[in-house]
């Protein structure tokens, strides 16, 4: 057995989120060992991840925070408008940043890009160990400490465990933590496409029959071609899906799903599909331990809120860490992690709730449900008020916001 050096906090899991928390506490001063068992060459190859995330307006501050945003900018393209469609109706709902100020609602950035630049500053970073590719195979927990064990039989002790080791997360298996969740039998075809004419910085939601038709802004790609991302819903198996098209029908049926102002539109990456679910853990904390982002809980991406809502539950931790070492506390006491948990669940109990119910409701082919739904989305189009909360909410600008990103 190898005993590694002693740190302050062990992050199992280096995904975006636990990548995420990596770079901010490592601003921060914290002494952090990140184990994640693919090695950062394969997780940066195009074939590992086809993904863009909606970053909101919030998660730029956790972005900013983690100092890794100056980065990623170049490559981020602001979400200026948003176009709600329902079936063959018209644009439904409009939202315009011009309502709240002129901010961008958001940015799209490729998962492979923020990836990256997180790699790259924790890889400078002198109060932090990466180790990848390992695997953690086992815990053990005391008054003092948690010590994390890898495959290798080397062990890493520290005072706090965070898992954000995703959805399958081994770490909340071993605190022995239940799920509350299900299959929404749909998956979600990821690539990207380019197009003739300009995006003009907005992104569609388009509610189809066969279930929810995103489009979001890219920024152009280096020969100049006009990009945008798409995420295709569709219903059951991916076999039978629009997976399996060949080119040229892939393509005619996207021309014929694109709004035209897009002009001519083309795939020009490989398709990946990702299953769809809702996972919800009854708690997020344990003895000297705890859970965030898609370990704790994932939802379905219908409102592009997934990640936005684990950079919150990173933002909170490390609020937290960063206090209890001013005042000289233990950063891994069950006070602090009671109110970490108290911060996030309701929070992320809300936004997956939103995301089930709206997915529910515009995936439901139920004779007269199209009608009140084009109702009910038009009625928010005209109240004011209720149209600045839906365009709050998509820029995370809702609740109170982690001291550390308050203040960006
Ligand atoms: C189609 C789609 C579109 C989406 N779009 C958006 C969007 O626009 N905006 C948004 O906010 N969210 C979006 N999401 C959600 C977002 O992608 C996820 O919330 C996010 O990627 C989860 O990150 P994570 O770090 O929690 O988990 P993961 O990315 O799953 O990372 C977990 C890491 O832990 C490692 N690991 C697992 N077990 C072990 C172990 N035993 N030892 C060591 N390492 C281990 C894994 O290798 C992995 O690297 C989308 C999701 C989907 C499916």
């Amino acid at each position: 057995m190898k005993m590694a050096k002693s740190y302050d906090v062990t992050i199992v899991g280096g995904g975006l989120a636990g990548l995420g928390l990596t770079a901010l506490l490592s601003v921060q001063g914290f002494a952090v060992a990140c184990i994640d068992n693919t090695a950062p060459k394969q997780a940066l190859t195009e074939k590992f991840d086809g993904r863009t995330t909606a970053i909101s307006w919030a998660s730029q501050k956790v972005l900013e925070a983690a100092g890794v945003w100056d980065a990623l900018a170049p490559d981020a393209c602001p979400i200026n408008d948003i176009q709600i469609l329902d079936g063959d109706s018209p644009v439904l709902l409009e939202f315009e940043s011009q309502d709240v100020g002129g901010q961008s609602f958001g940015w799209i950035i490729e998962n492979r890009l923020i990836r990256k630049a997180l790699y790259k500053s924790v890889a400078k970073s002198k109060n932090v160990d990466f180790f990848a590719p390992a695997r953690v195979t086992d815990f053990s927990v005391d008054d003092e400490k948690a010590v994390t064990k890898l495959a290798d039989g080397s062990e890493i002790s520290s005072k706090l465990i965070v898992g954000a080791d995703g959805k399958n997360s081994f770490t909340r298996e071993w605190m022995d933590i239940p799920v509350r969740g299900w299959s929404y039998n749909q998956h979600a075809i990821v690539t990207i496409i380019k197009h003739e004419k300009l995006h003009q910085n907005i992104a569609i939601e388009h509610f189809r029959a066969e279930g929810p038709f995103a489009v979001l802004p890219m920024t152009d790609a280096p020969d100049g071609a006009h990009r945008s991302s798409l995420v295709w819903t569709q219903h059951g198996s991916k076999d039978k899906s629009a997976l399996s098209y060949d080119e040229d029908t892939f393509n005619m049926a996207l021309n014929a799903r694109f709004p035209k102002f897009y002009g001519d539109v083309k795939c020009i990456s490989q398709r990946f599909a990702y299953p769809l679910g809702l996972k919800h853990a009854y708690s997020y904390i344990g003895e000297r331990m705890c859970l965030v982002a898609e370990a704790a809980h994932a939802m379905h991406p219908i409102a592009g809120q997934g990640l936005n809502m684990g950079f919150r539950d990173i933002a909170e931790l490390a609020t937290l860490l960063i206090s209890a070492r001013e005042k000289g506390r233990d950063i891994g006491a069950s006070s602090l992690l009671k109110s970490y948990q108290q911060a996030r669940r309701a929070d992320n109990t809300l936004m997956m709730g939103a995301t089930d119910s709206l997915n529910k409701l515009f995936s439901n082919r139920m004779p007269g449900l199209g009608p009140l739904r084009k109702l009910g989305v038009r009625a928010v189009s005209h109240f004011p008020p209720a149209k600045q909360f839906f365009m709050k909410q998509a820029m995370g600008a809702t609740g109170l916001l982690p001291t550390l990103i308050q203040d960006k």
